[in-house]
């Protein structure tokens, strides 16, 4: 079968490599070039972890680690370092976790406060911690270059700088039509992010809102303390919105979950708001004994949220959409990509 998958960040790149692992005839369009900022999947940084209520997102999760490391040996790339995650904050919110982890069998430890801060001393923690060890973080420009590398060990094209103006023909062979040709396909997977919604209006998809996000590097004050990944959950003591975080090859990084304003992906400034700045070190101050509060570099990347954060992949005759990733679909990237190989092959 010719598939065009359009849409280059993990999410499309990680489909090109399962469907072309399948044997199908794979053509990736990216609109811009290899490793560009434009979109949700740059940096040197995301969360891995299973620390969630929903048994899916659980075993989404968990499927995805195997291929994760399966992605490295393939590639000989380093991806992912287990550095193990922590959920802390208002045990409403921690305590279903728990239960979901023990459902799923998982490994994990509930801790005080205090014994958590003995491990890990450059946080300082609120209420119930839950610590789980398989999770980390995945540095996502070379999980997106190696995703795209296994799509073409397995044959695919990939063509950069290649936007796609339309896609004419839903039924049984449909034109994906960009300035230098049209490229005929079985079936199209639209994996396009914040441009979702322009480039499939035919498809019947959950709102999409983008908004402009801006998490902050800061630096870590001792380079011996170890840093696991970390979300702040609200409503105990912390009074303000969650905050999720990891250390990185940048810095310690931390971020707001969706509270960016609204943009248009082609039309956004990239500039952050002083005001969001201001909080990440305002809580790094409170919070985060071991960084230097002061120093804040930050960042601006886009999420594409669905109203209930959940995702949108399905199939609508011929088309495949993969979209609505609202801010934390990093993780299961190459676990999407399978489900969106299975939709493709019906
Ligand atoms: C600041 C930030 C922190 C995050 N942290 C985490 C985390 O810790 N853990 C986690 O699991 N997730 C995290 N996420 C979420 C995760 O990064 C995203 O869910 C994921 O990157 C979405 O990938 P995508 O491929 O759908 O979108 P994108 O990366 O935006 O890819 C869409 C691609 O489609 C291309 N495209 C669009 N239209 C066209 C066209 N017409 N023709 C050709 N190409 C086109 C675009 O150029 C783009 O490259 C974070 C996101 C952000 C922004």
């Amino acid at each position: 079968m010719k598939v065009v998958v359009v849409g280059g960040g993990i999410v499309g790149a990680s489909s090109a490599w399962q469907i072309a692992q399948r044997g199908h005839e794979v053509t990736l369009l990216e609109q811009f070039g290899p490793g560009h900022k434009n979109g949700a999947s740059h940096g040197s940084s995301r969360i891995y972890r299973h620390g969630y209520a929903d048994d899916y997102f659980v075993s989404l999760a968990a499927r995805a680690l195997p291929l994760w490391q399966e992605l490295e040996s393939m590639t000989d790339t380093a991806l992912l370092e287990l550095t193990g995650a922590v959920d802390h904050g208002d045990p409403v919110t921690v305590n279903p976790r728990i239960d979901a982890l023990a459902r799923a069998g998982l490994e994990f430890e509930v801790l005080e406060p205090a014994a958590a801060h003995m491990r890990w001393s450059g946080i300082r923690f609120d209420t119930t911690v839950l610590y789980h060890p398989a999770a980390g973080r995945l540095h996502a420009d070379r999980s997106v270059a190696a995703s795209v590398a296994a799509a073409r060990l397995h044959g695919a094209t990939v063509e950069y700088e290649t936007p796609v103006r339309e896609i004419v023909g839903t039924d049984v062979v449909t034109d994906v039509v960009t300035d230098s040709r049209t490229y005929s396909a079985d079936v199209v997977v639209v994996a396009a992010g914040a441009w979702t919604s322009a480039i499939a209006p035919h498809l019947t998809l959950p709102p999409l809102v983008t908004t402009q996000e801006q998490p902050a590097h800061f630096v870590p004050l001792a380079s011996e303390v170890k840093w696991p990944s970390f979300v702040h959950h609200p409503g105990a003591v912390l009074k303000t919105v969650g905050i999720y975080g990891l250390s990185s090859i940048d810095g310690v990084k931390i971020g707001e979950h969706g509270t960016g304003p609204v943009v248009h992906p082609d039309s956004r400034d990239f500039v952050p708001r002083p005001d969001g700045v201001q909080r990440l070190v305002d809580y790094a101050r409170e919070w985060l004994p071991g960084v230097d509060a002061d120093a804040a570099e930050p960042l601006t990347c886009l999420y594409t949220s669905t109203p209930d954060s959940n995702f949108a992949i399905e199939r609508s005759g011929n088309t495949v959409v993969a979209a609505g990733f609202s801010g934390h679909a990093f993780k299961f990237a190459p676990a999407v990509g399978e489900l969106v190989a299975h939709l493709v092959d019906g």
